[in-house]
């Protein structure tokens, strides 16, 4: 879930269906005023998106690890719960407990354990459900070899990469973390961040920044003012492709060109272009990275993620990883990989799918009476469309779009009449996923702050999956002309 955990220990706990089954990773919100009363802490969930929502099992583990106290959360490993307290949160009172490798830590308050809770998501030091499961069991790790092939599988897709270079994670978050620790440079400790980044990637930039009394990243539209703001003590410039929810694309070949002629180092979030679509080292990034919950698993039932280095860029970048990987324990449970590998197989006809039937339903929905703006890095009208045709095979799964003469009202009549089953807020999956983007991540923010990152309140992310593109139009058609009656 894209939010904050919704609710304290004492509200009602509502167990809402989940997809992707026993260790699915997004719950279902049927009707927007379910979405709004998680938001508001009026109700609690059990399932959702795991870095999000403690699941029962994690939960299990945590209540028989140190059943004494109210504020705890469990961590992928001993080393995880280190860090935080040592490195990271060095704010909270942390205590940690240790259980068969992996750890629960404790805050003393319900004030630190909001603290708590956001860092260990920004971190994604998350414990897999899988494995709180093996452990609540007493059930033996899987064979490790699953993660091997999980790498050499992902190299094979990512041109320009090498097994040797490709690390697994325990979360999307957990590599991007690992990502920004191996490039960071205290000479040059300025972050540049080129469009509107996952919430939790600022978040967490942020905050590792200004822990260390640095300034936080800056945040630039597009290569012309990267250009003119970068300073002598830039070293990371940073950027997802294309981003989410707008679908803006970057010029990567020119941000590269103009980074490595500064040594300044280039991450690339490609989680939503996935390398079927680019394959940003071949242009000369340092470090592509994916969150393999999303297209590169395409079942919603598993969290991890994974950084490709360039072979090319410097030794220490590939060797600090490994130390950060050590260090932190946050390395892919075996059991996620070995669910990733077996989904892994139908990746590429997934994602051949996947394109074929966004356009579709982004083009359906742009000639929708009721549809004010669609954003889709293929459609005549998206400002990016020639970059897009020039770095992108395909424009991926996601879609964006705001409705006409956008209100809450409006919102509702659609999103509850819509009759996309998949109404949950990740994204990737073979299933089509639907969501209220800027309420489920931004729900607080003021509007002024909204339209400054160019963001309708009522903005709604379809992730267009692998179904009868006639059927998915056909369920979004219901909710639309629903719109009209409001
Ligand atoms: N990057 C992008 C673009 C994302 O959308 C997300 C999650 O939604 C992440 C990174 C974080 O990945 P994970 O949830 O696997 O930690």
């Amino acid at each position: 879930m894209h939010g904050d955990c919704g609710g304290s220990m004492n509200e009602p706990c509502k167990d809402l269906p989940a997809i992707g089954g026993e260790h699915g990773v997004s719950a279902v919100f049927t009707k927007l005023a379910d979405l709004i009363a998680f938001k508001e802490g009026s109700i609690r969930i059990t399932r959702g998106y795991p870095r999000f929502v403690n699941h029962p099992y994690v939960d299990a583990f945590a209540r028989v690890t140190v059943p004494g106290s109210e504020y705890r959360w469990a961590v992928s490993s001993v080393e995880a719960g280190r860090y935080l307290r040592d490195r990271f949160s060095q704010n909270l009172s942390i205590e940690i407990f240790e259980r068969a490798g992996a750890a629960v830590l404790t805050v003393p308050d319900r004030e630190q354990f909001a603290l708590l809770y956001e860092d260990i998501r920004n971190t994604g030091f998350t414990l897999s459900s899988r494995r709180a499961k093996r452990l609540l069991c007493g059930v033996n790790d899987p064979e490790p070899d699953y993660l091997d092939r999980c790498v050499k599988k992902i190299s094979s897709f990512e041109k320009g990469s090498r097994i040797e270079d490709t690390f697994l994670f325990s979360s999307g978050m957990g590599a991007i973390f690992a990502a920004l620790c191996a490039t960071f440079d205290e000479q040059r400790p300025g972050v540049c961040i080129i469009g509107n980044p996952y919430v939790d990637t600022i978040q967490l930039f942020s905050k590792f920044l200004t822990r260390k009394n640095f300034a936080p990243p800056s945040v630039v539209e597009g290569y012309e003012e990267f250009e003119m703001t970068t300073g002598d003590d830039t070293g990371i410039v940073f950027l997802e492709i294309p981003t989410n929810p707008l679908l803006r694309v970057a010029d990567l070949e020119k941000i590269v060109h103009f980074a490595r002629a500064r040594d300044i180092r280039v991450i690339v979030d490609a989680t939503i272009a996935t390398p079927y679509n680019i394959n940003p080292l071949q242009y000369g990034a340092d470090i592509v990275m994916h969150s393999t919950t999303k297209f590169l698993n395409g079942h919603n039932d598993h969290l991890g993620g994974v950084l490709l280095v360039n072979p090319e860029s410097p030794d220490m970048i590939g060797r600090k990883i490994k130390d950060f990987l050590a260090l932190t324990g946050s390395g892919m449970d075996p059991e996620e990989g070995k669910v990733l590998f077996e989904h892994l197989a139908g990746f590429q006809s997934r994602m051949e799918k996947i394109n074929n039937n966004a356009l579709l339903v982004a083009r359906y929905l742009s000639s929708h009476q009721a549809v004010d703006c669609v954003n889709y890095p293929f459609l005549d009208g998206h400002p990016d469309r020639h970059l897009a045709a020039k770095y992108l095979k395909g424009g991926s799964g996601v879609v964006s779009f705001s409705l006409r003469g956008s209100s809450f009202e409006r919102a509702s009549a659609f999103y509850d009449r819509c009759r996309i089953p998949g109404k949950g807020p990740s994204l990737g999956a073979e299933e089509t996923l639907l969501c209220p983007i800027t309420l489920l991540t931004y729900y607080k923010m003021d509007d002024a702050a909204l339209e400054a990152m160019g963001l309708d309140r009522y903005l709604m992310r379809i992730s267009v999956g692998t179904e009868d593109p006639y059927l998915i139009i056909s369920q979004l058609e219901d909710g639309l002309l629903a719109v009209e009656d409001a």
